[in-house]
């Protein structure tokens, strides 16, 4: 069957209107479609609702050839995707017998009676094939009811589905010439640069058509999605990989890593590679830069540890600050988050001492030192510097939060790359 119109995804549930569960699995066909390199155009989200559900089919077969339902597939009044799909083809329902069985059988296992609703999931439409659910007892079908329309249906629990789509949905696809091309992509990761300074430092790559090369920004990080269409992965690797090259080059230290690679994760790297080794001191951020350090497996190997001074009395104690200095310049300075990096790298007896103290609002605020305003400090073998950023515009204090533990982290990827 030629692809005509491409996929639609159509998850049925009123779970799902209500804001109660996040819709992961439009997520997971989403990315599932994009692997195949199947055009997926839209996603529609209906309740539990028999005249509703139908007229979203409806608008579905005027754009799209490949329908794939989750949800509504289980035993209950509401579960109606089967017979109401049946409807819209003015088709009967007919018992599977084997299904019967099946079900039967697996109540039994589970030591529970089978209730006579339960024989509604062995029902499908005169003509569809049973789409087999081995964790569950509600199977899902696959059925072409007129030329050009493929509809596939999966229970919504995602488990189930996920194991359906991969062990039989695949390949049914693949058999009938879907799935043939592939798309592939690279995240490339970015800190340091806003979102607009980079797409116009690459904004002729903007309008490539294989790869494309897409921009995303959240939360300090900038991302570019390159992704290619080949007839195989290896294929589409040699053609992200030169454009990848070029926009590695132009954004240059900005550049941090790729997919699953964080900030962390590359300073760790970087930490290893050197043998060295680092220890925090924080106030503002209260244990979140050691959060993520720690957040990386093996980060062992060269994250000793922290101190969460957030009292003054504690960075005068632990950390050795000067009484004096935080009096003259306050707990917020320049002169005080040098003097906490450099504490805790002699105190841990690390390579590297990192700190963090700035003021992440919404109160304590002052003209001099507005919300927002934080000092990072980076004490190393041979220097000890400060880097004061303000981040007041956010007016968000977890985000101010995670603002400054990610920039200290980039901050000490800087001077290790510096110093390779
Ligand atoms: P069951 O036989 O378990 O009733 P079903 O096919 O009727 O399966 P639903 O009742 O619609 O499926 O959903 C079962 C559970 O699966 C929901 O309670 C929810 O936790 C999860 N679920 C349903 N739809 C989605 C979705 N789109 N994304 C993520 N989870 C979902
Ligand atoms: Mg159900």
């Amino acid at each position: 069957m030629p692809e005509l119109m491409g996929a639609e995804v159509i998850c049925v549930g009123t779970e799902l209107l209500l804001g109660d569960i996040l819709n992961t699995n439009a997520q997971f066909l989403a990315q599932e479609l994009a692997t195949l390199g199947i055009s997926h155009f839209y996603q529609t989200v209906v309740g539990d609702n028999s005249q509703r559900l139908k007229d979203v089919v409806a608008i579905a077969l005027q754009r799209s050839s490949i329908l794939i339902f989750t949800g509504g597939l289980g035993p209950t009044p509401d579960d109606l995707t089967t017979e109401t799909l049946a409807d819209c083809f003015r088709v009967p329902l007919v018992e599977h017998p084997q299904v019967l069985d099946d079900i039967t059988q697996k109540y039994t296992a589970r030591g529970r009676p089978m209730s006579p609703s339960n024989r509604k999931q062995a029902l499908q439409p005169k003509g569809a094939a049973v789409l087999p659910n081995r964790l569950g007892t509600a199977p899902g079908m696959i059925w072409a009811p007129r030329p050009g329309v493929l509809i596939y249906t999966f229970p919504g629990v995602p488990r189930e589905m996920k194991a359906m789509w991969r062990e039989t949905a695949v390949p049914d696809l693949r058999r009938r010439g879907f799935g043939t091309t592939t798309i592939h992509s690279h995240m490339l990761r970015f800190w340091g640069i806003s979102e607009s300074a980079l797409a116009e430092q690459v904004a002729s790559f903007l309008a490539l058509q294989n790869p494309t090369v897409a921009p995303y920004a959240g939360q300090g990080e900038v991302r570019l999605r390159v992704a290619a269409r080949a007839l195989s992965t290896a294929e589409a690797e040699a053609l992200i990989a030169p454009v990848a090259d070029q926009l590695r080059a132009i954004a240059g230290l900005h550049y941090y890593g790729q997919d699953d690679e964080t900030l962390a994760s590359v300073v760790g790297q970087l930490l290893q590679a050197a043998g060295q080794t680092v220890a925090v001191a924080e106030s503002c951020t209260g244990g979140g830069l050691g959060h993520l350090l720690t957040a990386v497996p093996g980060s062992s190997a060269y994250f000793w540890g922290g101190i969460i001074s957030y009292a003054n009395a504690v960075k005068v104690d632990l950390l050795g600050v000067d009484a004096g200095d935080l009096a003259t310049h306050g707990a917020v300075s320049e002169d005080v988050a040098k003097q906490m990096a450099v504490g805790v790298r002699s105190r841990l007896h690390t390579t590297w001492g990192l700190s963090i103290t700035g003021v992440a609002g919404p109160g304590g605020g002052t003209p001099a030192k507005p919300v927002g305003m934080v000092c990072l400090g980076v004490a190393g073998p041979d220097s000890v510097e400060c880097h004061t950023l303000q981040y007041g515009v956010h007016r968000d204090r977890d985000l101010i939060r995670h603002l400054s533990a990610h920039t200290a982290l980039d901050l000490l990827r800087r001077k290790l790359l510096a110093r390779e």
